[in-house]
């Protein structure tokens, strides 16, 4: 069995005694200016020292500082002490652990500061066809499934696309658009697609007792269409989806997911709030009242009872319409 020269310290007074240690049958002795035995499993080894020297430390506190540090490890050896190797494997915990940390912390942020920035850029800068297709494939996917061909008279449909038409946009680049009549399963609701398609529901356009009302409710999407917020949503999604891939390799589960956000869409508060500056300013510069946004807005409110995607879609009904009112 290896011995280990050792200074011994009683833990009461600061006198090294020159020791050695040796251990056998799982019981360590000290012999020298001091003696003591302990079984190892009672003792404690430590980090280095403030001299850089491994200290042993018995349960009265009284302790060792090693002399000799390569028999100490083959004293270590000896006995299967563990305890080195726990730390080894403690700290590269403590190093996988924080490196988790930190990559969530990069993904958090990324995801609240530059994935919707990357977004808009992205959203803006693709070309006009992956728009067109995106919307193609969304409004035949509800036609199939909750969409049905309107029955507002032809002529109601046209008197309200001529008056919109006839709108001035409150800004330059007012986006293109078409005005989409459908009667749905899904009440009162209106929405735009990507590529500039409006979609409004026979229900939106019964409910509203005035059709500047109706106004109000397409300016809003026209100010959804000129911010790109649902290509901004798509994108923004699709990256998240695309992390999500890469992690898990399933790719379908995107694809098949897109209809479903179209439908159940929550904007942020920001972008509801920038297509209802753009819906004031477009009421303002035509010289409709205000107050029949705000109206519009509170008749949809008034249907919160139903299940309404456009509601699930754009929260905070009354913030919105004391926003409005404050605009006047
Ligand atoms: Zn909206």
């Amino acid at each position: 069995m290896t011995s280990v020269t050792a200074s011994y310290f009683d833990g009461k007074t600061s006198r090294p005694h020159r020791v050695t240690l040796s251990v056998d049958a799982g019981i360590a002795a000290i012999t020298g200016d001091a003696e003591r035995t302990c079984a190892i499993t009672e003792l404690r080894v430590s980090e280095r020292t403030r001299n850089g020297r491994r200290k042993v430390t018995f349960p009265d506190d009284a302790y060792l500082e090693i002399s000799d540090e390569s028999a100490f490890d083959t004293l270590l050896a000896e006995t299967g002490y563990r305890d080195s190797a726990v730390v080894r494997m403690q700290q590269s915990w403590r190093k996988a652990l924080a490196g988790l940390l930190a990559t969530i912390a990069i993904l958090v942020l990324g995801y609240i500061y530059a994935l919707p920035l990357a977004s808009e850029i992205i959203a803006r800068a693709l070309p006009d066809s992956v728009e067109r297709s995106i919307s193609k494939g969304t409004l035949e996917f509800l036609d199939q499934r909750i969409l049905a061909p309107s029955q507002l008279p032809q002529a109601r449909r046209e008197a309200i696309r001529q008056r919109f038409q006839r709108m001035v946009p409150p800004r330059e680049g007012a986006p293109a658009y078409e005005i989409v009549f459908r009667k749905s399963e899904i009440g009162p609701n209106a929405f735009a697609l990507p590529s500039g398609q409006i979609i409004m529901t026979d229900e939106l356009v019964q409910l509203m007792d005035d059709d500047e009302q109706i106004l109000g409710v397409l300016a809003h999407e026209l100010g959804h269409l000129h911010e790109h917020h649902l290509m901004r949503r798509i994108v923004q999604s699709s990256a998240i989806g695309a992390v999500v891939t890469v992690i898990f390799g399933d790719v379908s589960a995107i694809i098949a997911n897109i209809p479903t956000l179209m439908l159940d869409m929550k904007y942020s508060r920001d972008a509801e709030r920038e297509a209802d500056d753009y819906a004031i300013a477009m009421m303002k510069a035509n010289g409709v009242p205000l107050s029949q946004l705000a109206s519009g807005f509170e008749k949809l409110r008034a249907k919160q009872g139903d299940v309404s995607p456009y509601l699930s879609s754009h929260p905070s009904t009354a913030e919105r319409i004391a926003h409005i009112q404050s605009a006047r």
